[in-house]
């Protein structure tokens, strides 16, 4: 039995996983944080998520928490992960973390607190999303020169960012599939002339769209789009229990989900 901790349960990601370990036959849920004051810390992790006690209390401390399982799961902020990070590297335990937003000296200070355990990190936990990186960059071996790349990304009026993480992850993959540099524009507006040698990046925002991009290979006389659309976060949480499974098996250092994939 995989012994889970969850840091951070109340919020939208921690609640999903919560939810999710709790049906993994493989798995128990053994601890649960919120932020200190949150109003869900004392509380049955259970009666939080909404499926009716189940014997854990949300603590405050990760300490405390952390001490019972095997691995932590963080998808909080970057400061809060920062913490459980130093936690599991001084006791030993595996991480699954999907936080974002890490300053490059955060990610440092994260990278050396995890150095001594097994830790998955992924921006992007979706098993289709990193599938999609991989065939981008194949098809983009197979098909070489005379197609001109263009990458259309969709989301939600709320988000603050533009292009999204994943779009220039995809790009990157398209790079690494040519061998060689090229510019990539974003948008394009006015007397732009011809279509040059660049990756083109769209980003739309509209209304509730959880995630879509699609990676466009224009040639002559024929067009083929790799899509792959994000329907819930619950494609996030899927890749994360996934992510939990390998981690427990593997010994110390930093993978991601290309290694939970038999990618590399
Ligand atoms: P969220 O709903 O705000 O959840 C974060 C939770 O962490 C909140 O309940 C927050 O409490 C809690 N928290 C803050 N400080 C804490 C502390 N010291 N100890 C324990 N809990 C603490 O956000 P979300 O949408 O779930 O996203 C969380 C992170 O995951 C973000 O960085 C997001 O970009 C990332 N994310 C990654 C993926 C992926 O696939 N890698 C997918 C989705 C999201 P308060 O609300 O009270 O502060």
């Amino acid at each position: 039995m995989i012994r889970v901790v969850v840091q951070g349960v109340a919020g939208r990601m921690g609640s999903l996983m919560g939810r999710l370990v709790l049906q993994e036959d493989d798995m128990a849920l053994v601890g649960a944080t919120e932020r200190p004051e949150h109003s869900a810390v004392g509380k049955d992790v259970g009666e939080v998520l909404g499926v009716g006690k189940v014997g854990i209390e949300v603590e405050e401390d990760i300490r405390e928490a952390a001490r019972e399982g095997d691995v932590v799961v963080a998808f909080t902020t970057p400061q809060a992960t920062l913490e459980a990070a130093e936690v599991c590297g001084e006791l030993g335990k595996a991480m699954v973390v999907g936080t974002t937003g890490f300053t490059d000296g955060q990610l440092e200070e994260f990278k050396r607190s995890v150095s001594r355990v097994p830790c998955v990190f992924s921006p992007n936990f979706s098993v289709g999303v990193n599938l999609l990186f991989k065939v981008a960059q194949e098809v983009v071996e197979v098909l070489k020169e005379g197609y001109d790349v263009e990458i259309i990304e969709a989301h939600h009026r709320f988000k603050k960012d533009a292009p999204s993480g994943t779009a220039k992850r995809l790009a990157e993959a398209v790079l690494r599939g040519l061998g060689r540099e090229l510019r990539v524009v974003h948008g394009r507006e006015g007397v732009v002339g011809e279509r040059g040698e660049e990756i083109g990046i769209h980003a739309v925002r509209a209304g509730d769209i959880v995630g879509e991009h699609i990676v466009m290979f224009g040639g002559m006389g024929e067009r083929l789009e790799l899509v792959h659309r994000a329907s819930s976060r619950e494609a996030f949480a899927r890749g994360a229990v996934r992510a939990i499974r390998f981690v427990v098996k593997a010994g110390p250092g930093l993978y991601d989900m290309w290694d939970v994939l038999g990618f590399r």
